[in-house]
């Protein structure tokens, strides 16, 4: 059989592959990126894109819903077909023009499931490809719960395409894309619940600020069940019961397992080359490769630490940048991570960056200081009455964490990130910097 040889084969298109086309664009290296479903990997088509496009609606809504009688005097509604349709259009060329994007950068594609023959011979489409390197970048899908019924059950991919609004829904699991889809609906007019297993949802923030979150959403209308596991789904009728083993039953009309993420690995046929994994995903060590050389793994499907290197775009792009500079020089140095903001789009927003507050509470080495954002007249203006902002300071008062609640939080966390990141001596910032007023970024000023 006739092999087609490559410098570098990478597994899947989103956020690893398009930065690492980037970065090898000059490299004069032949790059083959391979796909198995559309061009741009999970964010573009399935995930923070869509999600976040859907948000300017949402928000709007909402806001203007918080005005009510504060100067607005008609609340906006929205219309599910006609913002759906307005999505598909806005998204529809995006696949094609992703993988353009990635011939432009001379790499070239192929639409197909790459599975390992042995340690550099993937096979594609029945053919087979050598590559030099090889980088799995193959990201994650939603998990499905084993349980009775789990095939009635909807995931995360399906929600943000859905031409109909169902009347009900009921999610399962309270992380961070069951909570925001949860507010897209809701803010549509389903009624949504949301039945979580743990005792409150958003595990990684801050406690007092999801609190925040968790009350603004049952003031929205959203019935929160936690302590509860699901236990089975049954279909009545033309509606769904959903079941949990400690005796709750919500009746619905859309189920959405949102239970969790897992790697995407189960097509690679790994054992083929012998790679390592583990139940969060491929193990690599501090350069990205896998236990077999010249074999990488990059973005969600690699196991890490979520506090260090959370499974998002902004880190997976970080990784694609790494690998593709790291893997062309001479000199290959490790993997840093830098400090990685991370946010829920609810509403209120809850974002955080740095050391979590919930920690910094416990040890005596911190100093944590929580600002009412409420009677600046930003927050003011938009009825934003939760708007809440933490801090937390080392022993030479330096800024190591931040964590915020209110309509603006993933932005107004954004202009701490790099205060944290590099370590700044306030006093030269100060000096260095003096952002717009009134606007977000400037309370900074006065607060660090
Ligand atoms: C609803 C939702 C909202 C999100 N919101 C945010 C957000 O606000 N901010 C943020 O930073 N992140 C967000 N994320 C996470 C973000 O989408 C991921 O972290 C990011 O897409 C990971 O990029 P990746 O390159 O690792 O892989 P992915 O984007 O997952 O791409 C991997 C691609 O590989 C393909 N593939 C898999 N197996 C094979 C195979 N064997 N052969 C060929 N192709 C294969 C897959 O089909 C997929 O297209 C969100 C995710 C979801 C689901």
């Amino acid at each position: 059989m006739d092999i087609k040889k490559y410098d570098y084969i990478i597994i899947g298109s989103g956020p690893v592959a398009y930065k690492m086309a980037i970065g090898l664009k000059n490299s004069n290296k032949k790059i083959l990126v391979v796909e198995n479903d559309r061009f741009g990997g999970i964010c573009p088509n399935y995930g923070c894109e869509p999600k976040i496009f859907l948000e300017g609606a949402v928000k709007t809504v909402l806001t203007a819903r918080q005005l009510l009688n504060k100067g607005i005097s008609v609340a906006a509604e929205i219309d599910w077909q006609q913002l759906m349709k307005y999505k598909k259009e806005t998204f529809a060329p995006y696949p094609k023009n992703a993988e353009k994007g990635m011939q432009n950068n001379n790499a070239d594609t192929i639409t197909g499931t790459a599975s390992f023959v042995n340690e550099h011979t993937l096979m594609i489409n029945d053919e087979q490809y050598y590559g030099s390197k090889i980088i799995i970048a193959t990201g994650q899908k939603p998990n499905k719960l084993p349980i009775k019924g789990t095939e009635l059950t909807y995931s995360s991919n399906d929600v943000l395409s859905m031409e109909h609004l169902p009347k009900r829904v009921t999610f399962i699991g309270g992380g961070f894309v069951s909570m925001e889809l949860a507010t897209i609906l809701n803010a549509a007019g389903s009624h949504v619940e949301i039945i979580e297993y743990g005792d409150r949802p958003l595990q990684p923030f801050y406690s007092a600020h999801v609190k925040d979150v968790v009350s603004e959403m049952k003031a929205q209308g959203i019935i929160f069940h936690v302590n509860q596991s699901v236990s089975e789904v049954v279909k009545v009728d033309s509606y769904y019961s959903v079941k949990t083993a400690q005796g709750l039953i919500v009746d619905t009309d859309l189920v959405v397992d949102a239970s969790g993420r897992i790697p995407n690995i189960e097509r690679l046929n790994l054992k083929n080359a012998g790679i390592e994994y583990d139940r969060g995903g491929i193990l690599v060590n501090e350069f990205l490769e896998t236990n077999v050389k010249g074999v990488y793994a990059a973005g969600d499907v690699v196991s890490k630490d979520p506090r260090i290197a959370p499974k998002l775009t902004t880190t997976a792009h970080f990784e694609g940048e790494y690998l593709s500079e790291n893997l062309e020089s001479n000199n290959p140095v490790p993997i840093k991570y830098p400090i990685i903001g991370t946010a829920s789009f609810t509403f209120p927003q809850i974002a955080q960056a740095g050391m979590n507050v919930d920690e910094a509470l416990n040890n005596p080495d911190y100093n944590v200081i929580t600002h009412d954002l409420t009677p600046d007249f930003f927050y003011t203006g938009t009825n934003d009455y939760n708007a809440k902002l933490t801090l937390i300071f080392d022993k030479t008062n330096k800024l190591v964490g931040a964590s915020e609640v209110s309509q603006t939080a993933a932005d107004d966390i954004n202009n701490f990130v790099d205060v944290i990141g590099l370590n700044l001596n306030t006093d030269s910032w100060k000096k260095e910097f003096l952002p717009i007023f009134p606007a977000l970024a400037y309370k900074v000023r006065d607060l660090i």
